[in-house]
């Protein structure tokens, strides 16, 4: 087993790290990050990250792709700041669920404006009575000439609230279970109009968590993509790398976290002494490095596997679901180290605690994962009476 990482994923974190200090932070400071960054500079930022082929992450070469393993993403993602995750995140996964199923003539009008960062784009699935349970989302799609008219609401959609597009799972009927049979369709803005809202959140305050709202909504036919029935298995598929790489956002936090935690420790005084003598308090330290070890190996680990074409619901499910749990509660240790200050605003040691309490929802709950877990160990699925 060989715990190194390649030269190759040694240059990617330095120049992703350059990336962040040379262009992306500059981008972002002038902005108030507990407020959502204007749509402008939002694009922006995805067209800095475009720029370094990491909106084409999952595509194949032959589509223009990066050709980056798993791994690689997650070693880039990890070193981004979340607002940057987030943006990125939904544009780049988005793509990639268009780049499936769809047609060369498709992928032709729809995927480079995307791919450039000069659109902004998401994925609706969650809907206000359907959330872990995609199958019995409500959105309606209604054949009408060559256009299909969509109805519904989707709701806790990353980057909605900025988006020019949307890839939207719809509902065209019902099986013999009663189960939605779900058509992916692309709703361009512009062509297409449709109204969305930001909903106010705990954290992720920057980022574009929103709702959508399609009422009798013309969408043309050439923009459904792939089968009708394929979007639980390109959510599926997309949903456990994704895994690993929120379970990486959560490093991304902790760290963050750590390293306030153990300059403060190095120079605070009580008693006479620097707190980090204090033995209870370096209990506190070592906890917070072991969670964030064990969660970034994990992590790397499940995206290896991923790489290695292995069948890794498990994997995947335990990173995201184990890393999450293991730094919110190192942030939270890291603020008890600050004693007061930990909580104080001015610091924004509690933006990290913010952030990281929005983690476990998306791309599968803590709940959900274990019984994916659970699934995976007897072969009995448990989420489905
Ligand atoms: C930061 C963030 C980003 C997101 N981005 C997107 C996005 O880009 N696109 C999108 O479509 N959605 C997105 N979502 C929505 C997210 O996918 C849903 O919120 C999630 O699937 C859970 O759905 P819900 O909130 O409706 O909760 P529910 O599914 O209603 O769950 C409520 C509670 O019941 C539990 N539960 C549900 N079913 C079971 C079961 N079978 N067994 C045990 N417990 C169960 C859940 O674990 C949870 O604790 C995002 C959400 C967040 C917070």
């Amino acid at each position: 087993m060989d715990f190194e990482l390649t030269d190759e994923q040694r240059i990617a974190q330095d120049a992703t790290r350059r990336m962040v200090s040379q262009e992306i932070e500059p981008l972002i400071a002038g902005y108030d990050p507990d407020q959502p960054l204007p749509k402008d500079a939002t694009r922006q930022l995805i067209q800095i990250l475009a720029k370094q082929g990491l909106t084409t992450a999952r595509l194949p070469e032959e589509a223009g792709g990066s050709a980056l393993s798993a791994l690689t993403v997650g070693l880039i993602l990890e070193q981004l700041p979340p607002v940057a995750q987030w943006a990125l995140g939904a544009q780049e996964v988005t793509i990639a669920r268009i780049y499936r199923g769809s047609t060369p003539e498709q992928r032709a009008r729809i995927l480079p404006d995307l791919i450039a960062g000069n659109k902004i784009t998401c994925t609706g699935t969650t809907e206000p009575d359907a959330g872990s349970d995609p199958r019995s989302i409500r959105t309606t799609a209604v054949e009408d000439g060559d256009h299909y008219i969509v109805n519904g609401t989707k709701m806790w959609v990353t980057n909605a609230s900025v988006c020019d597009v949307m890839m939207v799972t719809t509902s065209v009927g019902r099986d013999e279970n009663g189960l939605s049979r779900m058509m992916r369709i692309v709703i361009d803005k512009e062509e297409s109009p449709f109204t969305t809202r930001k909903i106010p959140t705990l954290g992720l305050k920057s980022g574009h968590l929103g709702e959508a709202t399609f009422v009798d909504c013309r969408v043309p036919k050439r923009n459904v993509l792939g089968e009708t029935g394929d979007a639980s298995r390109v959510l599926t598929e997309t949903w456990i790398a994704n895994r690993p790489f929120m379970g990486l956002y959560a490093v991304h936090l902790a760290q963050k976290a750590y390293d306030a935690a153990l300059a403060f420790a190095g120079e605070r005084v009580q008693f006479g002494r620097k707190i980090a003598g204090f033995q209870l308090v370096q209990e506190l330290l070592a906890n917070i490095a072991t969670a964030i070890t064990s969660s970034r190996l994990l992590c790397y680990y499940a995206l290896s596997c991923i790489d290695r074409g292995e069948r890794s619901n498990q994997i995947s499910a335990m990173a995201k679901r184990y890393s999450l749990a293991a730094c919110q509660r190192a942030i939270s240790e890291a603020m008890e180290v600050h004693g007061a200050m930990g909580i104080s605003t001015e610091l924004g040691l509690e933006r990290l605690y913010r952030d990281a309490r929005m983690l476990p929802i998306p791309d599968g709950t803590n709940q959900i994962l274990t019984l994916i877990e659970g699934r995976e160990i007897t072969g009995i699925p448990a989420y489905r009476a």
